[in-house]
């Protein structure tokens, strides 16, 4: 059985015609950016969200590019991340000047540790990018209540993790103004590049808007030096049909991930995916954990089973964060993670053949060991 690391077959298959119908009704209307389609997209996302404001932007890059812009981020500024994050998250502050400075995850769910947050706050913090990472959101009371305690500001990074829940609270829905993206992959997941700023302040939300299309709000009225980032209407047309069957397709990838636990409990060193209490899990991925990691990939890999790692190297080791000049060692937590770390398949709708077939294929590695 050949099982590949993600598929959109059982996802896409039965919203087809629905889907191609959007897109004939956009292709027909001749308005291809910033119409009607974004605006409904945006209303209804906001409401999914529960939040005041969603503004589509062009990726989940852009979206917290442009939330550290709207809340004025610059040089000099340092803003606290996780060491184990997707480089996007570092890249959003170096692209307005700021510094990121990692904070290590809780090395039993990778989120960041809001115990280590306070330790790296100095005069020059401004902010906390927490990210949801894998799909389980972070535990917001905490970083909520230092963000306070410290007069931070909070941008969630909730590429990873749309719908999931902190003690009722949705993710997205906690930072002043947070970014998620709409990557086909992401959970809600576009047919191209896609993304969206979620806020509930008008304030913030008027930036944003301004700055995604030229610094303009009236055409050819130039306010502040902005950019083209906006959401496609044909992406908006796809994103209005897809999200109503969100919360189905969650529900599916939970089941998948119910069944990898059972199915992958108590075998040698292997580490299965832990929530935290007061968190949901959406299961964008399902990364366990190995110190034999790369001969299981590849022994997977043999039996035709696709797996990814997320990621092989921290931000703070990557070529472009050289000039840094952080030491191999310095984040221990991050370092580890990246040798260990392994995502097995996950996709909404995988069979419970499938699952069971993954499940016996890490066993028989583990017999093999
Ligand atoms: C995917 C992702 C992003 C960036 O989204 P794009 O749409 O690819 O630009 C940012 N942060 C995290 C954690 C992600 O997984």
């Amino acid at each position: 059985m050949n099982i590949p690391f993600l598929s959109f077959t059982p996802q896409h298959s039965p919203i087809r015609e629905e889907v191609l119908a959007a897109i004939a009704a956009v292709y027909d209307k001749q308005w291809y950016v910033l119409g009607d389609q974004v605006k409904a997209f945006e209303a209804s996302y906001a409401e999914f969200n529960q939040v005041e404001h969603c503004i589509g932007v062009a990726n989940g890059l852009d979206a917290l590019h442009l939330a550290l812009e709207a809340l004025g981020v610059g040089p000099g500024d340092e803003v606290l991340v996780p060491s184990n994050t997707y480089i996007a998250t570092w890249l959003a502050i170096s692209f307005v000047g700021g510094t990121p400075i990692p904070v290590e995850p809780n090395p039993a769910t990778y989120n960041i540790d809001p115990a280590r947050i306070e330790a790296a706050i100095t005069p020059r913090t401004k902010g906390i990018m927490p990210v949801h990472l894998y799909g389980q959101a972070c535990e917001m009371g905490p970083i909520m209540d230092i963000a306070q305690r410290h007069g931070l500001w909070v941008v969630e990074d909730n590429a990873q993790a749309q719908g999931a829940t902190w003690q009722g609270g949705i993710a997205g829905s906690f930072g002043s103004v947070n970014g998620t993206s709409f990557y086909p992959g992401k959970n809600l997941g576009a047919l191209g590049d896609a993304g969206a700023v979620t806020t509930n302040s008008s304030e913030l939300a008027d930036k944003v808007r301004t700055l995604r299309n030229y610094g303009s709000q009236k055409k050819y009225y130039n306010e502040v030096i902005g950019h083209n980032s906006r959401l496609d209407e044909l992406q908006a047309a796809v994103l209005s049909v897809k999200l109503p069957y969100l919360m189905e397709w969650t529900q599916q990838r939970q089941a998948v991930a119910e069944l990898y636990n059972q199915q992958l409990a108590g075998l040698g060193d292997l580490i299965l995916p832990v929530t935290a209490e007061g968190a949901t899990h959406v299961y964008h991925l399902y990364v366990v954990r190995t110190a034999h990691r790369d001969a299981l990939q590849r022994y997977l890999q043999e039996q035709q089973i696709g797996t990814l790692i997320h990621y092989p190297i921290p931000p703070h080791r990557q070529q472009a964060y050289k000039h840094m000049g952080i030491q191999e060692g310095a984040y221990p937590i991050a370092e580890e993670l990246a040798l260990t770390s392994l995502s097995l398949p996950m996709w909404p709708g995988m069979s419970e053949t499938e699952v069971a077939a993954v499940a016996a294929a890490v066993r028989s590695f583990f017999e093999s060991i």
